[in-house]
């Protein structure tokens, strides 16, 4: 079931938006080459505790949908550099000159859940890399446009695929967006891609993860043996973005930022 947030509710994921933009700001500042990636997991944590937020990533238990193995997930951030998709589990790894990081965060406020990911460059990348990087950003905000009142689900997806097929790159289809609110992930699904139906209307009140994840070589991944770490199977570059918003009267209204 798709449920519509009033003004109030939508206050409360704009609150837990807040905090997740936050962390993003705090782990980019940190992202130079040395730091572990259980370092920027740990600055993330005590960020959103501080704001008297919960990670809601934190022993998260996996999902056929949304992935993740039989172990709960133990971080508050998903770290996944280079040829990793989503779902990255921080630790010991040293982050590395001219790596691509995808940050992926998320914080729960009073009940109410903030997602969002962005990709960084830590220092300079390849020009390929930088492409990749800069077009998934756009193509996440091409979907975002796409969500106004009276709209439907399908030209999220086809905005997002518009952008990325003109610049070549490929579209994880096994993993998705999703609605959002009380639970991380909610109905509906937020395909990346064209399915060739409508889907859902979208109407003021629906609350939407959009999340776009693209590769330069082929979008098929495979899940590493730690049960969460999804990798493209050719081991090309992935990117990978996402922002709550709320589809409102006037448009779309992102909620996870500062
Ligand atoms: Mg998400």
């Amino acid at each position: 079931m798709v449920t519509r947030k009033s003004a109030a509710e939508i206050e409360l994921m704009r609150r837990a938006g807040r905090i997740v933009a936050e962390v993003l700001a705090l782990v980019e500042s940190e992202l130079k080459p040395g730091v572990t990636t259980g370092q920027l997991d740990a600055l993330a944590e005590r960020h959103i505790r501080r704001s008297g937020a919960v990670p809601s990533f934190k022993g998260y238990l996996g999902n056929r949908r949304y992935g993740g193995g039989p172990l709960a997930f133990p971080g508050s951030v998903c770290v996944s550099i280079d040829d990793e998709v989503v779902h990255g589990i921080p630790g010991e790894r040293v982050i590395r000159q001219g790596q691509i990081v995808s940050i992926d965060a998320g914080a729960i406020w009073h009940g109410w859940h903030g997602d969002a990911a962005r990709t960084f460059i830590v220092g300079e990348a390849g020009p390929q890399a930088a492409r990749l990087v800069t077009t998934t950003r756009l193509a996440l905000m091409a979907g975002i446009q796409a969500a106004v009142p009276g709209g439907y689900l399908e030209e999220i997806g086809g905005a997002v695929e518009d952008v990325a097929r003109a610049e070549g790159f490929d579209i994880v289809r096994q993993f998705v967006g999703h609605g959002i609110g009380t639970d991380m992930h909610e109905e509906p699904q937020v395909p990346n891609y064209r399915t060739g139906h409508r889907g859902q209307k979208l109407q003021p009140g629906i609350c939407l993860a959009i999340e776009p994840m693209l590769t330069v070589g082929r979008a098929d991944v495979e899940t590493r043996p730690d049960g969460w770490t999804v990798v493209t199977r050719d081991r090309s570059l992935a990117a990978h973005f996402e922002h709550t918003i709320a589809v409102t009267d006037h448009g779309p209204e992102i909620l996870t930022t500062v």
